[in-house]
């Protein structure tokens, strides 16, 4: 039974993937790789995977799932080795299928790896056709990375150079780690940047015992590793039992990183730091921000967890309106089977989230999210709150209107299923049912951040920083 987004989050952008790579000589790196994996499962819950060296093979262990329910003891005991590399995934590319789950593996000539990678290729079919390869053959962008690299490794290349040749031909967005078994572990970033990717260290600077990527920093603290800096555009980093080189493998795009600007806005962990700025602490400045740009006479201000909430929490402090808590949210769903109608869709908004009526009743209400994509489940959500009594209900948005589709890593709806991409703010107003709505502006989103043009905003403003795929854009999917 194919496996759909949950019905709740169906009608939200979708994360992009997570991925972790731990050198750690001497000790076994699965526990602590688990531990990483764990704290990026919020960036994919479809499946999850490591790839382990132990000094003799690569083992991969990898299923359909949350990492809790992929890893158990005896999973984890089965897959010692000094050097892993780890991937939480969500399908922006490919199949849902466990077959499509990371780390991919390949036997080459003279060497053996695996990959994971968080983001999208955007010349797949290109690529495929100049190899000769049928697309549909492949289970995802990132299986027909690993047969190109496959590929030149059977044609003489090391593995790190195998990685120039290919990647260099690819474009869109790849944050990816590569665990060989000659006892080294590649990170790689892309040209733009679009995916975050940074590099920690294990045990101090006199005496470090191990080095890690991983997609946001949380996963370096989690297993107490400090967080070093993060993998420049088109930097190689290679950890090795002594250590970590760095090669600008591929040119940067440009002077500037293109990571995206949703990583602020929705994406990252709160306690993520991007580009040197805290996530929490922009997206409390997104709501201060928005909060000025015009004014509402209401009684409480809420947030709709869980990246509404510091954008509720800085909108309160700017307006002098009280914060408070109006929805509880369900932190315990997990992937659901496929409800695909706007009715299921609607309904399910109260699976994952119920209103607070005593906080709720009779109050003219603030309510601060961070997006809307087709706009149902933000009716849902307006209609939740009325039935729970609310007298008022002001919509603030900490994002632009989302009018473009992203090609590089996450999964959103065609143009003409978003609602801003089609509709004035009005009439958008008029459909979700609320009494007054605003968007954050996109020069107050830049300020929040504290980055001007720093980043991707292409769903935002249509300025695609990389070509777009005319095949993809004609069929969503390739
Ligand atoms: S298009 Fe939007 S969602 Fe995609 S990378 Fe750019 S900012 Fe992020």
């Amino acid at each position: 039974m194919p496996i759909d987004p949950d019905p709740f989050d169906g009608e939200r952008l979708k994360e992009a993937c997570g991925v972790v790579g731990i050198v750690a000589p001497g000790t076994n790196a699965v526990y602590p790789c688990y531990d990483a994996l764990y704290a990026l499962q919020h960036r994919g819950q479809e499946s999850a995977g490591m790839a382990a060296f132990n000094d003799q093979q690569i083992t991969v262990v990898k299923d359909n799932g949350l990492v809790s329910h992929v890893f158990t003891d005896s999973t984890l005991r089965a897959l010692p080795g000094a050097f892993v590399i780890g991937h939480t995934r969500y399908s922006t590319s490919g199949s849902a299928n466990w077959t499509a789950a990371q780390p991919v593996f390949r036997s080459a000539e003279g060497a053996v790896f695996a990959i994971a990678h968080n983001g999208n290729l955007t010349n797949t079919v290109a690529l495929a056709d100049e190899a000769g390869i049928a697309v549909t053959s492949m289970l995802s962008d990132s299986d027909l990375v690993a047969e190109l690299l496959a590929r030149a490794v059977d044609r003489g290349a090391s593995v790190a150079e195998a990685l120039q040749e290919v990647l260099a031909r690819a474009e869109g967005a790849f944050s990816m780690v590569i665990l060989e078994s000659t006892g080294r572990i590649h990170a790689v970033r892309d040209p733009h940047g679009f995916r975050p990717l940074c590099l920690g260290q294990l045990g101090s600077a006199e005496e470090p015992e191990g080095w890690v990527v991983a997609s946001e920093t949380p996963a370096l603290d989690v297993i107490g590793a400090t967080f070093l800096r993060e993998i420049l555009p088109g930097e190689m980093v290679t950890l090795t039992d002594i250590g970590v080189t760095s090669t600008q493998l591929l040119e940067p795009a440009s002077d500037k990183q293109d990571l995206c600007i949703f990583e602020f806005v929705y994406f990252a962990r709160p306690d993520s730091y991007l580009m040197g700025h805290q996530v929490h602490t922009s997206r409390r400045r997104m709501g201060e921000l928005l909060a000025g740009q015009s004014l509402v006479d209401a009684d409480l201000v809420m947030g709709v967890p869980d990246s509404g909430v510091p954008a509720a929490e800085g909108f309160a402090k700017a307006s002098g309106i009280p914060f408070g808590y109006g929805l509880v949210k369900n932190r315990y769903i997990g992937r659901t089977f496929i409800s695909p109608d706007q009715a299921k869709r609607a309904q399910s908004v109260r699976r994952k989230l119920n209103p607070l009526r005593e906080n709720i009743e009779g109050q003219r209400l603030v309510v601060v999210d961070d997006s809307i994509v087709r706009g149902t489940t933000t009716q849902a959500l307006v209609r939740m709150l009325r039935d729970a009594g609310a007298a008022q209900v002001h919509l603030r948005i900490s994002s632009p209107p989302f009018m473009w589709p992203c090609y590089f890593g996450i999964d959103t709806p065609t143009r003409s299923e978003l609602l801003a991409a089609n509709h004035t703010v009005q009439e958008m107003n008029d459909y979700i049912g609320s009494d007054t709505l605003e968007f954050i502006t996109l020069e107050n989103l830049r300020a929040a951040i504290g980055l001007s043009g720093e980043c991707c905003d292409a769903c935002l403003t249509g300025n695609y920083p990389a070509p777009v795929p005319v095949a993809i854009a004609a069929g969503g999917r390739w």
